[in-house]
């Protein structure tokens, strides 16, 4: 008899990295939110993008350049589509792109806060273990055992003892993997046959959620 259950969590952060910036109202380096919106200025056949942040401070704006003077034959047609409507996930893709906010800031705050959407890929009711893949859809720094402890309520150490002990395993596994910050694509393998005491993992990981 089959005892895994399969699942999928699919990871996504609440808030985007912001960039530490100098604000010249507050007259110092200060954290810009996104505000979710783009700016747009067409020049010819020439084209300029920015995302608009504000000062979390004072809301004043920096405007981040995402691209200057770019032909507009040059960007696919799905970008112009999404730059024109102000498309959401396409704007979040460049929120958390970490690499591009580094070119223009030394300091960025992210942030551990996320949803995490379940759903059973395989398995049955008289699982013993359970298999987690998890999805993380865009950068967040969140570390694994608090996700873990947050989401099947078993204590950090009582983790780590499992890990210790064989029984918690960690695919790729790391020095320190459950201290790291959640990766795409890694896979948790926990063995709760021993556990006498019942997780709420059933209904939690059962069921998938509507937050939408
Ligand atoms: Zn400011």
């Amino acid at each position: 008899m089959c005892t895994i259950l399969k699942v999928r969590w699919t990871i996504n952060p609440r808030t985007a990295p912001q960039p530490w910036i100098a604000c010249s109202c507050c007259g110092g380096l200060k954290p810009f939110r996104s505000s979710g919106k783009i700016r747009l200025n067409a020049n010819g056949k020439k084209l300029d993008a920015w995302l608009v942040y504000k000062c979390s401070t004072c809301d004043k704006t920096w405007n981040r350049t995402l691209f200057e003077r770019q032909n507009v034959r040059g960007l696919s047609p799905a970008t112009l589509e999404a730059l024109q409507t102000n498309d959401l996930s396409w704007i979040r893709t460049q929120e958390f792109d970490l690499d591009a906010l580094r070119r223009k800031a030394q300091r960025i705050d992210e942030f551990a806060e996320a949803d995490v959407q379940k759903e059973v890929l395989d398995g049955t009711d008289s699982w013993t273990r359970l298999d987690i893949e998890l999805a993380v859809t865009f950068p967040v720094s969140t570390r694994l055992d608090r996700l873990l402890a947050t989401e099947l309520g078993i204590a950090r150490s009582r983790l780590q003892a499992l890990h210790k002990s064989g029984k918690l395993q960690i695919h790729p596994d790391r020095a320190d993997a459950l201290r790291r910050r959640i990766k795409d694509g890694t896979s948790i393998v926990i063995d709760l046959t021993d556990e006498t005491k019942p997780y709420p993992v059933q209904m939690s990981v059962a069921s998938p959620q509507d937050d939408e």
